[in-house]
């Protein structure tokens, strides 16, 4: 009888509702048309402050996977704060405040580009600035760990086995490398997933990976496909809360998914790179872009 209620203890809290909070700009001047990419400093200060006020606990990706995988216990409130691209932004909006809070989190590198810009949204304006090494030791020393999201940002879907393989994996070596520290996790670029990339993730040696799926990660999901809460510059404090908590109105609920078709309807801004093998793609409605 203890056994069955401890396994019972042990699997309610494997399954742990913990929201994984995936930003990327955090900046007051977003090129026009990615205002729902960016949150201003001034929200992304008000929002860590809202976390710190209601007693969250800003945990790390590796606490969160050994918990998954070990059972390791969680503090209260747990959540995951991580950033996609790593753009420049991120050093004058994002890390001051997490800084001077103490709250962990991870910011996601395009391995080989950093010091450089962020092609991807180049169409939207002047590219943006990624973060230099220089910025990234800084913030190392700080509250910051530090993951790969690929080496050059591409749609790994569309790459050829080998490629999308160099880029997950070599990814990994280049911030390693860097760092000097080993680097555990690892996020996928423009929402691309399929179980073929998950596979390489986990070959590459990672040990979880983020997708950009849409919910809370409850152990129902997949260590390398960790699902997440996008925050966007349309959230406000209130809408902010709901959505930690897990209670959405239907609207916001709904408003990612319909991001997401009005952008498959529009032609494509990303032109893919020429001819290349396909690797097999699982599409899934519940993602979002970049
Ligand atoms: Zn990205």
């Amino acid at each position: 009888m203890l056994s069955n209620k401890f396994h019972t203890f042990l699997r309610g809290n494997r399954r742990t509702r913990v929201p994984v909070l995936l930003y990327h700009m955090v900046s007051d001047e977003p090129a026009p048309g990615l205002e729902h990419y960016a949150v201003s400093p001034a929200a992304f200060r008000q929002q860590m402050g809202w976390l710190k006020a209601r007693g969250y606990a800003a945990i790390s990706l590796a606490l969160l996977v050994d918990h998954r995988l070990n059972g390791r216990p969680l503090p209260p409130r747990p959540v995951v704060i991580t950033l996609d691209d790593g753009y420049k932004d991120n050093l004058y909006g994002a890390y001051p405040v997490l800084e001077a809070l103490g709250l962990e989190a991870t910011i996601f590198l395009v391995a080989g580009l950093v010091g450089q810009e962020a092609f991807w949204v180049s169409t939207f304006g002047p590219p943006a600035k990624l973060l230099s090494w220089e910025d990234v030791r800084a913030m190392a020393r700080g509250p910051i760990t530090f993951g790969a999201h690929t080496i050059t940002h591409p749609h790994l879907c569309q790459l050829s086995t080998r490629q999308a393989q160099e880029e997950i994996a070599g990814a990994k070596t280049i911030l390693e490398d860097r760092l000097g520290r080993e680097v555990s996790f690892f996020s996928y670029p423009f929402s691309d997933f399929s179980p073929v990339l998950r596979d390489y993730a986990a070959g590459a040696g990672y040990r979880a990976a983020c997708s950009s799926l849409l919910g809370f990660s409850d152990g129902a999901d997949d260590i390398y496909a960790l699902r997440r809460l996008i925050v966007g510059g349309g959230d406000s404090l209130e809408a902010f809360g709901r959505k930690v908590r897990g209670r959405p109105t239907g609207r916001e609920t709904l408003r990612p998914f319909l991001r997401s078709i009005k952008r498959a309807l529009l032609p494509m801004r990303l032109e893919s790179q020429s001819k290349r093998e396909m690797a097999p793609r699982v599409s899934n409605k519940r993602r979002m872009d970049h």
